[in-house]
């Protein structure tokens, strides 16, 4: 098989090899055996479960959660010619049934279907008059009652192994944690599936997290750099989300809202146009994005905290999964990390469930304080080594400088302790620093011996210890009351000087890029125009098939034609990602673009002299 396998791989895709474990789950996968495949977003997921089946006999039967998205996947197959189709609610009666006509008669490769549809009664009936070559469980995570993708249908999904007996079963997700996965493969019940869990290493995207001091002009400034560009800013609220496109919008960026709170058609126009448009940046609520299989999003923009570190890799996870330099970029401070415990305390969940939140939160908390390579951190929480320092996080590229905050933070516990641990990080600030705020003077504040001695720091510096002693566990926020700080048994030792504590000095958000960095591909003057032209010719043809510019080619394709200035239909085949049926229908009209950008030959010069 695996010649067989090669050999699609190239003509249909145009691609020269398989990465990671492909080449292993398709081998798997084809010969009829169950998989559960776990890769990183961008890994190359799909792959997996499409040549199987077009090496196996029947239709490859895809469960995908997002009936809006299942057009453009489904597209973008048409276009390297295989026989895909999908079966929603969004279809006509008279397309369903074109649809089931194609799927009886055998004219179809691979069928995308949502689980309620796939469930019903009648489509299992069906099925089992086509017999489906295999079952492909995407985005297989939505089955953990755990995360916040669960989706109840998911659950019916294992009654697949009983009614098609033989059938092999492929579930694939990029969430990692190790109880994600042995959920998966419970509820789908998959006992004997083969596992392939691939590296969660994401090369290409850069971590930055900064600490929050004006969050609106932090984004602006790291937006200007990367203006035209598309992106994601996740918020926390549906109201910040609202402002911060609204604002962003005036400063001349293409920036849409989403979240759940907007009118349906509103949320699909904007998501068509950040799929469809270059350069669009949604600002959005974590109900943005899933599935969203863009593969040329540069930066995803945390102005709030996620939930967990999960969350956070799986968000983070959307940028660069063409593989090109992208951005993981966070803002967060004290609020962030007083209302999330705030959020933990006050749900609804048992005691059980409220202990792992809380030790997903401190986690996280842990890893934006951190003072050593991000990535190798981000990597160790999901069980991979990285051996070496990465180069491509922020403290790689700017190591934060620490400094000795013994005194300061018995400063400040004192100062906690002398005010009753009865408030907020506000007030017991504003008495370090000796103000003369009415709360002071009512409660005669003024007269703790604690009052002034913190004078010579600013605010922003005390929230920055604030914010790190909550992170270490020295100082509590009670949720109860509306973050009243509070000692803990770790205040002690250090309040008694037997402890010391390092601190890390919050990078100046005055100087956020200071790094110089390979970002987008730049052409150089001489192969500008072409470039341009190129991208020109995509837009084109991407808007007379109705499908988004990378359904046509991806960036790293047009960057080869400039880079290969390929001459036939052979040496355009040749390139990474032009398979023979985009060859067909897209080879000529590249070429003569090519051709008219090629530098007049020599001879024409020679005609001068
Ligand atoms: P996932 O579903 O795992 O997030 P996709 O299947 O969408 O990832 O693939 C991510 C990108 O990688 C796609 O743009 C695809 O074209 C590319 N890709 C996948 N497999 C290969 C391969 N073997 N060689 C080159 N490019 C690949
Ligand atoms: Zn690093």
């Amino acid at each position: 098989m695996t010649e067989g396998a090669r050999e699609l791989l190239r003509t249909v895709y145009g691609y020269t090899g398989f990465r990671g474990r492909q080449e292993d789950v398709v081998r798997t996968v084809t010969e009829g055996r169950d998989a559960l495949v776990l890769m990183p977003t961008g890994g190359g997921k799909s792959l997996c479960y499409q040549l199987p089946a077009l090496l196996r006999d029947g239709v490859g039967i895809v469960v995908s959660p997002l009936i809006a998205l299942m057009q453009d996947q489904v597209a973008a197959l048409r276009q390297l010619g295989v026989r895909a189709s999908f079966l929603n609610s969004s279809l006509t009666p008279r397309d369903q049934a074109e649809v089931i006509d194609d799927l009886t008669a055998g004219r179809l490769d691979l069928l995308y279907l949502a689980p309620e549809r796939l469930l019903q009664e009648e489509t299992l009936e069906l099925l089992g008059t086509v017999r489906p070559a295999l079952f492909a469980i995407d985005e297989a995570h939505c089955v953990s009652q755990w995360g916040h993708d669960f989706r109840q249908d998911y659950l019916g999904l294992h009654v697949l192994g009983e009614r098609f007996p033989g059938v092999p079963r492929v579930a694939l997700t990029a969430t990692a944690d190790a109880r994600t996965r042995e959920e998966i493969l419970g509820r789908l019940r998959l006992p004997g599936a083969a596992r392939f869990v691939s590296g969660f290493d994401r090369p290409n995207i850069r971590y930055t997290v900064q600490a929050k001091a004006d969050a609106g002009r932090q984004l602006v400034t790291f937006l200007e750099a990367r203006r035209g560009r598309a992106g994601i800013v996740y918020a926390m609220t549906r109201r910040k989300v609202e402002d911060t496109a609204r604002m962003l919008a005036e400063r001349g960026f293409d920036a849409l809202p989403y979240h759940a709170g907007l009118p349906p058609d509103v949320r699909t126009r904007h998501q068509e146009r950040f799929l469809r448009e270059d350069g669009i940046v949604i600002v959005a609520t974590i109900a943005f994005g899933m599935g969203i299989d863009k593969p040329d999003v540069r930066f995803v923009a945390h102005i709030d905290l996620p939930k967990s570190v999960e969350s956070y890799y799986q968000e983070t996870g959307r940028a660069g999964r063409d593989g090109e330099p992208a951005d993981a970029w966070m803002v967060y401070g004290l609020q962030d990390v007083v209302r999330l415990a705030q959020m933990v305390e006050q749900s609804e969940a048992d005691a059980e469930r409220k202990r792992i939140e809380r030790a997903r939160l401190d986690a996280l908390l842990g890893w934006c304080e951190i003072t050593e390579c991000r990535r190798r951190a981000l990597l160790q929480y999901f069980g991979d080594d990285l051996p070496e320092d990465c180069g491509n996080c922020d403290i790689c590229l700017d190591p934060p400088r620490t400094w000795d905050g013994t005194t300061e933070a018995q400063k400040l516990l004192s100062c906690v302790y002398r005010t009753g641990q009865r408030f907020g990080a506000g007030h017991v600030i504003d008495v370090l620093r000796g103000k003369e705020t009415e709360k002071i003077l009512t409660r005669r504040h003024d007269r703790l011996s604690t009052y002034g001695i913190g004078k010579d720091l600013p605010d922003t510096q005390w929230r920055s210890i604030v914010r790190q002693l909550l992170v270490q566990g020295y100082l509590r926020a009670d949720p109860e009351r509306f973050g009243a700080l509070s000692l803990t048994r770790k205040s002690r030792p250090l309040l008694r000087g037997e402890e010391r504590i390092l601190l890390r000095e919050d990078a100046s958000p005055k100087r956020p890029a200071k790094v110089a960095r390979k970002t987008d591909y730049d052409p150089g003057p001489d192969d500008l125009p072409l470039w341009e032209a190129l991208r020109t010719c995509r837009q084109e043809l991407a808007a007379e098939a109705d499908v988004p510019p990378y359904v046509v080619f991806h960036d790293t394709t047009l960057r080869e034609m400039v880079r290969v200035k390929p001459t036939s239909a052979q040496e355009l085949l040749a390139l990474h990602g032009v398979g023979e049926a985009k060859l067909e229908r897209y080879g000529a009209a590249f070429l003569d673009v090519l051709d008219a950008h090629r530098p007049a030959g020599p001879e024409e010069g020679a005609t001068l002299t």
